[in-house]
């Protein structure tokens, strides 16, 4: 199948672009071509969302309205679940019922209806009397024209999540999925017209890192919201500066799981299993780094790695498949990569660390926990993005504390304890977005996800996301 462009309302050719060819992980075989945007599609793609902004067909409808369109949408997405899912699937690797059917699609579709919901309260406020004679208003306007730019991990469910809040603030969007993973989203582009969303309020664009450059360079566009790496983030930031442009950067993550000896072993095993393989790690807040109390440091690790072999592995499609392959080729030597060298330096690999022998074809790795590791090793301090976690010993509460937060990153952890005044002791000191306290993972639509240090800033879900994607502006009266 060939996609194209979708710019106000319609499918485009591109005027100057390329193709890009799309694979399936499990196979490496191509599945699709797309267009890798050149430059003038995206202007062109500005230019739309430009006019739809200014000419007030979507900020200057009533929340009441959005709200409506927002939910048809998500409507159209939950009846078209299942094909959705599929392609997501097959762009992905991700298996169908356990991630793309049973996870992504249903939590994209709750998103937009919070967001629907969260739509009808944006509201400023009338702020009062600070001056004798003259009444301020205090009024929440959408931002403009955003840049919205994905990574491939979850390529629909990270659209709605960028959408959502966008919406309900009333912008007009220009969103970018990943070069690899563009597939359902430019799907979802046909939805939001069949929603009766207005033509030009949201534009979908293929296409490699530098038709993102070009979003970020655009003079008309206000905002740019990034899903990605910090290293993209960084790059991001740098050029957003010459034209001033409000920046929301959702990047990378090394979480921390913190278990004290108090902790059950079962529990442990499971959630951290579950953790580190959802989406084959591929997740920002997957949890990396195993940090466990010395007094039952070899039981709790023995339990982990014990759930850690019995994570099926397998083809999207199949029955009971909890992992699927790493995204692409690239992908599966930089995480090899990792752990080769880590092994060179010392490190015992006490499952895993190789590719499954049932995959002689696609990017399959195994679920690999690795220990015998220092805390200033590069498997340790970098994301690895994929289904590894390293197991190391702490002395105490501060040690573990110490240890949890040496990383540049800052997006999530979890704490396992059974005392309650140790979990809000350590939740309290951190420096994560997100602490789950004997859980790790979940994530709802009304809770506020973002980073802290180089995992970024600005939130993603909650009613929080659509501040972002507001300005306040005071309007001052004269009462005379
Ligand atoms: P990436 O940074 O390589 O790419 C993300 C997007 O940025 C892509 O669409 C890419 O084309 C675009 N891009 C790259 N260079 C650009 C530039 N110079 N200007 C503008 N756009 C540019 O990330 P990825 O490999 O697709 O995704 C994985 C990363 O995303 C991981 O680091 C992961 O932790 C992070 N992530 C974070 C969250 C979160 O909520 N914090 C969620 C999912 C993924």
């Amino acid at each position: 199948m060939n996609y194209k462009l979708w710019i106000d309302g319609k499918w485009e050719d591109t005027r100057g672009g390329s193709v890009m060819s799309i694979e399936d992980p499990t196979t490496g075989k191509e599945i699709a071509e797309v267009v890798d945007a050149s430059r003038a599609d995206v202007d062109r793609a500005v230019q739309a969302a430009k006019r739809a902004f200014y000419d007030g067909r979507w900020s200057k409808k009533s929340p009441g309205d959005r709200s409506k369109l927002i939910w048809k949408l998500a409507d159209l997405l939950e009846a078209n679940a299942e094909s959705l899912a599929k392609v997501e699937s097959d762009n992905t690797g991700k298996p169908y019922q356990y991630v793309s059917l049973g996870g992504d699609i249903p939590f994209a579709v709750d998103n937009l209806r919070f967001f629907a919901g969260a739509a009808r309260d944006t509201h400023g406020s009338h702020a009062g009397e600070f001056m004798t004679g003259y009444t301020s208003i205090y009024r929440r306007e959408p931002v403009g024209v955003v840049g919205q730019i994905a990574p491939w991990n979850y390529p629909l469910m990270m659209a709605a999540w960028k959408l959502g809040p966008a919406l309900a603030a009333g912008c007009t969007v220009i969103l970018k999925p990943a070069p690899g993973t563009p597939l359902t989203t430019l799907m979802f582009a046909e939805l939001i017209k069949e929603a009766g969303i207005p033509d030009g309020v949201v534009n979908v664009i293929s296409g490699g890192n530098d038709a993102g450059q070009a979003i970020v360079e655009h003079p008309d566009v206000r905002m740019v919201s990034l899903t990605g790496s910090t290293a993209t983030g960084k790059k991001i930031m740098k050029t957003a500066a010459d034209t001033l442009k409000r920046v929301h950067l959702e990047l990378g993550g090394k979480a921390p799981i913190i278990v004290f000896d108090d902790a059950d072993p079962e529990l442990v095993a499971t959630k951290a299993s579950l953790a580190a393989t959802l989406n084959t790690g591929q997740d920002c807040t997957a949890a990396t780094r195993l940090y466990v109390e010395k007094g039952r440091a070899k039981e709790m690790q023995e339990a982990v790695v014990e759930a850690m072999k019995n994570i099926k592995v397998g083809l999207p499609f199949d029955d009971g498949v909890q992992m699927g392959p790493l995204i692409s080729r690239v992908q599966r030597e930089r995480v090899s990569g990792y752990v080769e060298r880590a092994k060179e330096k010392g490190a015992k690999v006490l499952t895993g660390g190789g590719i499954p022998s049932a995959f002689d074809q696609g990017y399959y790795y195994e679920p690999t926990v690795i220990a015998d590791v220092q805390q200033d090793w590069e498997i340790v301090q970098n994301e690895v993005f994929g289904p590894v976690v390293t197991v190391q010993e702490f002395e105490d509460e501060k040690d573990a504390l110490t240890k949890g937060n040496d990383v540049l990153y800052g997006l999530a952890a979890s704490v396992f304890t059974r005392d309650i005044g140790r979990a809000m002791r350590i939740s309290a000191d951190l420096e994560f977005g997100t602490v789950w306290i004997n859980d790790h993972l979940p994530l709802a639509s009304e809770t506020p996800h973002g980073g802290f240090k180089q995992s970024g800033f600005g939130k993603d879900l909650s009613a929080e996301a659509i501040g972002d994607y507001q300005i306040t502006k005071h309007v001052m009266i004269a009462q005379a």
